[in-house]
């Protein structure tokens, strides 16, 4: 990030705060959010959901920690072991405790007296999902909705990077042909909803966040494959537009990773997408201005029918 970049992310930052919108918390990228944010946050999960709802998906939820072995049997550590978050716990005897406190008191570091749990933070919304699909589906697939917080290790001053948000994720799970017509029709019903928000959203093939050399092999095959796309909005001042929704087609990745079969015995494919809500919302305030009681009739209209 340039030095006049970073100014005006701190700027927009030190508005929503000033506005009451969020509430510094201490580390980065781990603010509080205030009511009225959260008003708005949960008025825009509500539309997503009933627009989803004709479709007839099943609701789930799950917490914020998932199985580890979710991460080590999708690969996660090799793409992205710069955003993994894994919970460690303390095991050892009452005598060995003590230790912790004595180097908290010394002003040390104290993460090697800790061991590794199996759970780790769930860093995408859809990924407790798969496992539980194991074997095989019904012939029409499956179409689920859940929201979750999600974790990515990225601390950064822009407001819009966040260490923990809400995504509100649909996924699909079928045959090739059902799941690729389903993410590109709702590539479209995505963009035209943020677009019916008043919001300045444009769709591009993206890439994932691949980590070193290897990685960058890995987003050149997803754009030349177009399996991901965004719809972008401009949140931050002299930065390019931000990634609010995405869409993403795993083909059998997570099929064959959990054992998910349709009937005639071939992997399954899958696909998701994924709004990011508190940036949306970042995107609603930015767009319209600090006070939803002001923001243009049409836009209250479809939050709050
Ligand atoms: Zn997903």
């Amino acid at each position: 990030m340039t030095g006049m970049a970073a100014e005006s992310a701190v700027a927009l930052y030190d508005e929503f705060v000033k506005a009451g919108l969020l509430i510094p918390a201490g580390p980065l990228g781990a603010f509080g959010r205030g009511a009225v944010f959260e008003q708005v946050l949960d008025a825009f999960d509500a539309l997503i959901v009933r627009r989803a709802k004709a479709d007839g998906v099943e609701s789930m939820t799950f917490p914020p920690v998932i199985d580890r072995q979710i991460l080590e049997r999708t690969g996660y550590l090799e793409g992205f072991p710069d955003l993994c978050g894994a919970i460690h716990s303390f095991v050892g005897n009452e005598r060995e405790a003590r230790a912790i406190p004595k180097r908290i008191a010394d002003g040390e570091p104290w993460g090697d007296l800790l061991v590794q749990t199996d759970v780790v933070l769930n860093p995408a919304a859809c990924y407790p999902f798969y496992p539980t699909c194991r074997g095989t589906v019904p012939a029409a697939g499956r179409q689920v909705t859940m929201l979750a917080w999600v974790y990515r290790q990225e601390p950064s001053l822009e407001p819009t990077r966040m260490r923990a948000f809400r995504v509100r994720e649909l996924v699909r799970v079928g045959n090739p042909t059902d799941v690729l017509a389903w993410r590109d029709s709702w590539r479209d019903r995505g963009f035209e909803l943020l677009t019916s928000l008043g919001l300045a959203a444009t769709l591009e093939v993206a890439a994932d966040p691949f980590f070193g050399r290897a990685g960058k092999m890995l987003a050149e095959g997803q754009l030349e494959q177009k399996l991901k796309f965004e719809v972008v909005i401009p949140i931050l001042p002299d930065r390019p537009p931000t990634a609010c929704c995405s869409f993403n087609y795993h083909q059998q990745k997570f099929g064959a990773a959990f054992d998910i079969l349709l009937p005639n015995g071939d992997t399954a494919h899958t696909a998701c997408l994924g709004f990011g809500l508190e940036r949306t919302v970042m995107a609603l305030f930015r767009t319209h201005g600090a006070d939803p009681s002001q923001w243009p009739a049409p836009v209250r209209a479809l939050l709050w029918p």
